[in-house]
């Protein structure tokens, strides 16, 4: 079997930035993707902080991105990778029926959107709840949604939906948003938001047709109100994508990295969205996958001159 020098898993602004660097350093590189190349930035309206780039769309960004690496040879493979084990300095990563082998490894799968838990919220996902306005808000062009969270995707994806929609009653259970200031200015300059501060969703109520209605309950007298509205779109946090890794992370499950964005296991990297950071950003997600696959690349160097003495194995 082949044994790749990196395996990337996740084709974000991160993975692809490694793939980069990786190819770059003639290394022997392969990366897996589940689903479409871009992560969570492809789903996102408009990138605004990104250096050389003052306004673009996700999508664009994406492309690039993409383009640059497939320019100088990415090989690219679509699926979900299932587990990922070490053994004898060798990576197992596991496919399904399919495993391939490296000498390194990043992890680069970003984080997935968070779940309230609240009544109605998994029966009326894709029918009126949604979590993805790039995707959705189409569907709601002229009528009313709420919209719920106070961080930069909510903020954003609500300025987004506001040029779409008739009315967004946007649902925050402080009085605050904790969004970019700049998004906050944006935001408060829309007339067709109404603001329900200290307020969070109880439930989605719906028919067959889907969502009907969301109530929402002030959070200090508990006083509830019913919103008439036919979408809701949900941007409470994020959640790591990393159960088929089996190194260490924190409690909220992104993983553990040290300053070459290694992880507790030698040879596995973790990078962006995934690891724990101060700061979730493309440019973040970037750097880091500089610093992973150069570090990468001398773990592959070292492993070759101590394991193998100078024999590569077979390709
Ligand atoms: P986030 O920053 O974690 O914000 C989550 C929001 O949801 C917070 O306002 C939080 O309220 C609220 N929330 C959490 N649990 C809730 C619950 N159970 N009920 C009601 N509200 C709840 O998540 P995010 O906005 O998805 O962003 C994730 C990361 O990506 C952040 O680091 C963010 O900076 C980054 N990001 C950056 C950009 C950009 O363009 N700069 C765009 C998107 C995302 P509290 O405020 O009260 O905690």
């Amino acid at each position: 079997m082949e044994t790749y020098d990196l395996i990337i898993v996740g084709g974000g602004p991160g993975g692809i930035t490694s793939a980069i660097y990786a190819l770059r350093a003639r290394m022997k590189t392969l990366l897996i993707e589940k689903a479409g190349i871009g992560g969570q930035i492809a789903v996102s309206d408009i990138i605004e902080n990104y250096p050389g780039f003052p306004s673009l769309s996700g999508p664009e960004l994406m492309q690039h991105f993409e383009e640059h690496a497939k320019g100088i040879g990415l090989q690219i493979k679509y699926a979900a990778v299932k587990s990922i084990t070490k053994e004898n300095d060798i990576f197992n990563i596991a496919l399904g029926k399919e495993t391939l082998q490296a000498k390194s490894v990043i992890v680069a799968t970003g984080a997935e959107p968070s779940k309230l838990g609240i009544p109605g919220e998994a029966e009326l996902t894709g029918k009126g709840v949604s979590t993805c306005a790039t995707c959705d808000g189409p569907f709601y062009r002229n009528k009313d949604v709420a919209v719920i969270g106070g961080g930069d995707t909510a903020v954003k994806e609500s300025i987004f939906l506001s040029k779409l929609v008739n009315k967004i009653y946007h649902v925050h259970r402080r009085d605050r948003f904790r969004a970019e200031k700049v998004l906050q200015e944006r935001i408060a300059s829309k007339d067709n938001i109404e603001f329900l501060w200290h307020h969070r969703a109880v439930e989605v109520k719906g028919d067959q047709a889907g969502v009907t209605q969301v109530v929402v309950e002030h959070v200090e007298t508990g006083e509830q109100k019913t919103l008439d509205v036919p979408g809701v779109f949900l941007f409470v946090g994020i959640v790591p994508s990393t159960s088929f890794v089996d190194c260490e992370k924190d409690d909220g499950g992104f993983i553990k990295v040290d300053g070459n964005m290694e992880t507790s296991i030698k040879g596995m990297f973790a990078i962006g969205d995934c690891r724990v950071t101060p700061l979730k950003q493309v440019a973040v997600a970037v750097g880091d996958g500089a610093i992973a696959a150069v570090k990468a690349e001398e773990h592959v160097s070292e492993m070759e001159g101590t394991l193998y003495a100078g024999k590569k194995p077979a390709e």
